[in-house]
């Protein structure tokens, strides 16, 4: 099946190089689709370029376009059920789970559509009444969005969204291993109305389109979300012709939990936010911190439930966590599992593969608890994108010491995207707040987030923000016009 869309047309990779994409809970084949080689992807940067360039899309009032992501979230809700179960099928994820993920991109199609693009100027006092000084807002231009394969329509649409209603346009490069919701929504935005050449689409291996978008100088701008290796890759690639650049690149987030914390409810959110997607969260709390006093009990607790998670196939009712995404990404996990036993890490629970029949044609990984965990040790430091928690405990002889103490761990990170702190204790959770040195700080909570409020991290979890008006403003440009009205000569040179 043709599977580029480019200036509005579906076609093959000039070479046709197909993909078998197959589900991570059994290998049964999805689809097939094309994959572009680098001249497709030159010719849909093209596609992009000259639609941005005549105005198409950037020209029309921002009014206009969000009346076009209002119809493009209308229309993902109609196509709810199709969508839920193609995410589902390509990522091996619960249902469940991605009709929440659908509801989650409808919500940010709505939120920018709500919100749009002030189009307006902003005047400028110049000290004087004979110039006109004003600073307005515009698209950058031609935008290349790169995104993983954990949340590959929720992701695409973080970008989209505000790119679109920016004015600006695009060429979405999906992961290769979860292409299909990026080909629907191809089709639902040109059924919304976003004009030919706006919005495009190449599938493909990351160097023959990620790093081909990262690279050309026909692309202003990279938003790119997935792993640190390849988006400081990207982030070169980009420097040759300094673009616009915003990465999201993951974490290796902390939950903190105090022993003054309700313990009944933090146990339960400690296995949401580790488990939830089997872990392939950017966000995960897979770095469990808890207070000394607390910890022996509340580890045996927690070990107890992991043992009783039920794993099943996208369609199984009864599941509650999926498989991994492929082959090598599970080896990867059982490595980094492997590195902590012999930096000394205790296994609790989990460790292997399910010894399920039903299961084996799958990439599933039991939930897994390593306790005697210590900051320095290689499955604490990296992400490691799997079912896999980490108890370290925080100790110290006062109150102020243990939290301290909590701080000190949490921060000993070179990730800073989220994290959680439980306490009963309000004044001691805004204090840890306004401490943490991460980009969205829980209390009490694990997981949620919302389209009006940014999202990002500190440190090297990236650059820049999503969501939010940040999240739009990663896609304007501001320029200064300054307009005399009286112009005379000056008489400065030669005179
Ligand atoms: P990658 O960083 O490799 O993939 C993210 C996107 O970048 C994909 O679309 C990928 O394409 C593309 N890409 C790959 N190589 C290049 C390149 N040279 N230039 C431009 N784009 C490129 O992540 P993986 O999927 O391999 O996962 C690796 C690790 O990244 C995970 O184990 C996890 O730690 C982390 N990760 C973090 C995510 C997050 O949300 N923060 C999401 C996913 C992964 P393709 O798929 O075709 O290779």
């Amino acid at each position: 099946m043709p599977e580029l869309f480019i200036d509005g047309t579906w076609r093959d990779a000039r070479r046709s190089g197909f993909r078998t994409i197959r589900c991570p809970a059994d290998e049964t084949p999805v689809t097939t689709v094309s994959e572009a080689e680098p001249p497709d992807t030159v010719a849909a940067i093209g596609a992009a370029r000259r639609a941005f360039d005549d105005g198409r899309w950037s020209r029309r009032s921002a009014a206009d376009r969000c009346a076009v992501l209002s119809r493009t979230a209308e229309l993902l809700a109609r196509d709810h059920d199709r969508y839920a179960r193609a995410e589902s099928l390509d990522t091996g994820k619960r249902l469940v789970e991605s009709q929440q993920d659908l509801d989650d991109v409808i919500a940010v199609f709505r939120h920018y559509a709500a919100v749009g693009v002030d189009d307006g100027d902003r005047r400028v006092d110049a000290g004087g009444t004979g110039v006109i000084s004003r600073v307005v807002r515009e698209p950058v231009g031609v935008c290349g969005l790169i995104t993983p394969w954990n949340y590959p329509l929720l992701q695409a649409s973080w970008k989209v969204a505000p790119c679109l209603a920016a004015g600006n346009t695009i060429v979405l490069k999906p992961s290769e291993l979860t292409p299909s919701t990026a080909v629907l929504l191809m089709r639902t935005l040109a059924e919304a109305g976003v004009p030919d050449g706006v919005a495009n689409l190449v599938l493909g291996a990351g160097p023959n389109t990620g790093a081909v978008l990262a690279e050309h100088p026909d692309v202003d701008l990279i938003s790119f979300t997935g792993g640190s290796i390849t988006g400081r890759r990207v982030m070169a690639l980009a420097s040759g012709t300094v673009k616009r650049i915003a990465l999201e690149l993951g974490g290796k987030n902390p939950n903190i939990i105090f022993a003054d914390a309700d313990l009944d409810t933090a146990l339960d959110f400690a296995l949401t936010a580790a488990f939830l997607h089997s872990g392939q969260v950017c966000s995960a709390g897979t770095r469990l911190l808890l207070e000394e006093s607390i910890a022996a009990e509340f580890t045996d607790r927690l070990v107890e439930r992991a043992e009783r998670i039920r794993l099943g196939g996208p369609f199984d009712p009864e599941a509650q966590a999926g498989p991994l995404i492929s082959s090598a990404h599970r080896e990867r996990v059982e490595a980094y599992v492997a590195a902590g036993l012999a930096e000394g890490a205790g296994l609790r629970c989990g460790g292997v593969r399910p010894k399920d029949p039903e299961l084996a044609a799958g990439f599933y990984y039991r939930p897994t608890v390593l306790d005697r965990c210590r900051a320095g040790m290689t499955v604490v430091r990296e992400e490691s994108f799997g079912p896999v928690i980490t108890v370290e405990t925080f100790g110290g002889t006062s109150d102020h010491d243990r939290e301290e103490a909590a701080i000190a761990a949490a921060n000993d990170s070179i990730y800073g995207l989220a994290g959680a702190v439980w306490t009963s204790d309000d004044a001691r959770a805004q204090r840890l707040a306004s401490r943490l040195r991460l980009g969205t700080v829980w209390i009490n909570d694990y997981h949620p987030y919302l389209p009006g409020a940014e999202w990002g991290g500190f440190k090297q979890s990236g650059i820049g923000r999503e969501l939010g008006p940040a999240g739009l403003d990663e896609y304007v440009e501001l320029k200064h016009v300054w307009h005399n009205l009286d112009p005379r000569p000056q008489h400065l040179f030669g005179s």
